[in-house]
């Protein structure tokens, strides 16, 4: 029966296809017998998968901060204890010795086996306790397929679930998956950010997805609205073709932009630079035109593994990023890691009673000298391929840029002592995205050379309101007149000292925001190559002249409604 489920779109994109649910943690696995001579190797198997687990559980305490590593803590030291429970690990032991079974159905003969114990108890919270049994089973099951099973993305279909990290996203993508939709997250998740630039329509949020949808079932998604229909009628399936014809024509007008100037009706050429990690979006960012690369997280180069990439490692990264652009600027941030960007990576982190107000960006690079030099004489030796910019997360001090100065001009030094060729120049630029940066600019402008505004979480901690909080709904917004008087002061500022300024988060992306950012004063974006012309087109068709004359009436606004009324004018 047809049934809408609605989410929020947080990857353009239109797709139509049949589902294939990953709920967590669940175990299906069919009766499977193996041969007597195979036994020993599978009990190893098995062994090998249980630690694997123990080694994933200690890692996921470490990194846990704050109030989460309480709650979460908790559960952990239970499955840990679970994982050493004799009874669990003999139970398994035995059924492949006399039953003959494969690892896989012992785990789930042995699950089946606790849930009875567990179901028959008086007390509802011991009969809850199954739900720490399936994950740790799950979590074996998991290891057990290390490679196949741990993603089960089949091309032409829709991923459902809880929750994709960002790593898994790019191999869906890779396998074949046409969208993802996701009962929980956020459209301002790093998954979220990833999705757009891998172009999967994404769909997050959409919270009866997993009660209502079944593997088979026919979706309809529309990454746009958000909209998930569960088998799509007549109506919707007409919708969904219209959709898909309006994109073939609408890439179709993009492509004749490609070789296009950025430049107003006015005749004023804007700067669009891109956001790229891969070398997909370099060859992308390169191929639209892009004046440069604006953004590379290098902190994408630390998750999800277990050692710290070299001076090499990450000095061939940063070249080849650097060769790609030919000749283009590159701008390479420094580490960014912690809050919600720390899974998994060879830091040992401390646990923080509130991450995004921690040791994060710049703060860590500073705590962790030898790393940071590390990484900034990667990034340096790179600046002997093309022309480089060096830009610094989360600042809020000017101390912090007059200490990474003071660093970086250290290992210039050190590197033209043995022998490296290097830019003559490699200005040094600060990411404002703190309110204190913001609003205490005049006092370190003088100190930086550029300018790159993070309203991602300008956003989040002028508002006080995380981006990766869902339930937020429309308070995490940039349409608050206190944002859009900052984004103005820290403009006019930097145009007036001719220091170069960019916005680089997701707004900067999004063109419906561009005749609101050129009023304010902005000549430079920097946004993920996605949508690069799409902003090409919105700003092809802004008078500047005229949006400048309208700035006043913009900042005078006083609620989210007439900032949106002054860009319906627009
Ligand atoms: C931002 O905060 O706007 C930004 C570009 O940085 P990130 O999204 O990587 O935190
Ligand atoms: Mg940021």
């Amino acid at each position: 029966m047809r049934l809408v489920l609605p989410g929020h779109g947080a990857s353009r994109g239109s797709a139509l296809g049949r589902a294939r649910v990953r709920l967590p943690h669940v175990l299906e696995v069919a009766e499977e017998r193996i041969p007597a001579d195979a036994v020993p190797a599978e009990v190893q198997r098995l062994h090998a998968a249980i630690d694997i687990v123990r080694s994933e559980m200690r890692q996921l305490r470490h990194r846990l901060h704050g109030a989460l590593a309480q709650e979460v803590g908790e559960f952990l030291d239970l499955h840990a204890l679970l994982l050493d429970d004799p009874e669990l690990l003999h139970g398994l032991d035995e059924l492949i010795h006399t039953g003959r079974y494969s690892a896989d159905y012992a785990l789930r003969l042995q699950r089946d086996r606790i849930a009875s114990v567990f179901t028959g108890m008086d007390d509802a919270y011991l009969r809850s306790r199954i739900d720490d049994i399936d994950q740790v089973i799950g979590r074996i099951h998991a290891a057990l397929h290390r490679r196949a099973a741990d993603l089960q993305g089949v091309a032409g279909e829709i991923l459902v679930t809880d929750n994709v990290a960002p790593a898994e996203l790019a191999q869906l993508q890779a396998q074949g998956v046409m969208a993802v939709v996701t009962a929980g997250g956020s459209a301002l998740s790093h998954t979220a950010i990833l999705a757009r630039s891998l172009h999967l329509p994404l769909v997050v949020g959409a919270a009866q997805v997993l009660q209502k949808v079944n593997d088979g079932d026919v979706l309809a998604v529309d990454g746009t609205s958000g909209m998930v229909v569960l088998e799509p009628g007549a109506e919707d399936l007409r919708t969904h073709r219209s959709r898909m014809r309006e994109q073939v024509r609408e890439r179709r007008q993009l492509n004749r932009l490609r070789r296009e100037p950025t430049r107003t009706i006015d005749g004023v050429d804007i700067k669009l630079y891109a956001n790229a990690e891969s070398r997909a979006d370099v060859a992308e960012a390169h191929a639209l035109g892009a004046a440069g690369v604006g953004l590379y997280r290098t902190e994408f180069l630390f998750l999800q593994r277990n050692e710290l990439p070299d001076e090499e490692e990450q000095f061939r990264a940063y070249r080849d990023v650097v060769l790609g652009m030919t000749g283009r600027m590159v701008t390479i941030r420094t580490l960014d890691l912690g809050a919600d960007k720390a899974d998994r990576t060879g830091l040992v982190m401390s646990d923080e009673p509130n991450p995004a107000l921690g040791v994060r960006g710049v703060r860590l690079s500073l705590a962790r000298a030898a790393l940071f030099e590390t990484q900034l004489r990667a990034i340096v030796r790179a600046s002997g391929y093309g022309p480089v910019r060096i830009l610094v997360p989360m600042v809020s001090s000017r101390e912090e840029v007059l200490a990474v100065r003071k660093l970086l001009k250290k290992v210039i030094r050190d590197l033209l002592k043995q022998g490296h060729e290097i830019a003559d120049t490699i200005p040094l630029g600060a990411m404002i995205e703190v309110p204190a940066a913001a609003i205490g600019l005049p006092s370190f402008i003088g100190a930086v050379d550029f300018l790159s505004i993070g309203t991602n979480d300008l956003v989040q901690y002028l508002l006080a309101a995380d981006r990766n909080n869902d339930a937020l709904g429309d308070l995490y917004t940039p349409l608050h007149p206190a944002l859009l008087r900052l984004l103005h002061n820290v403009i006019t500022i930097a145009n007036k000292r001719r220091k170069p300024v960019a916005v680089c988060g997701e707004m900067a992306g999004d063109a419906t925001f561009a005749p609101l950012l050129l009023a304010l004063g902005l000549g430079e974006f920097s946004l993920h190559p996605a949508t690069l012309l799409e902003l090409r087109r919105a700003i092809r068709g802004c008078d500047l002249g005229a949006l400048r004359a309208r700035a006043p009436a913009l900042l005078r606004a006083r609620d989210r409604a007439s900032i949106e009324k002054w860009m319906h004018a627009s």
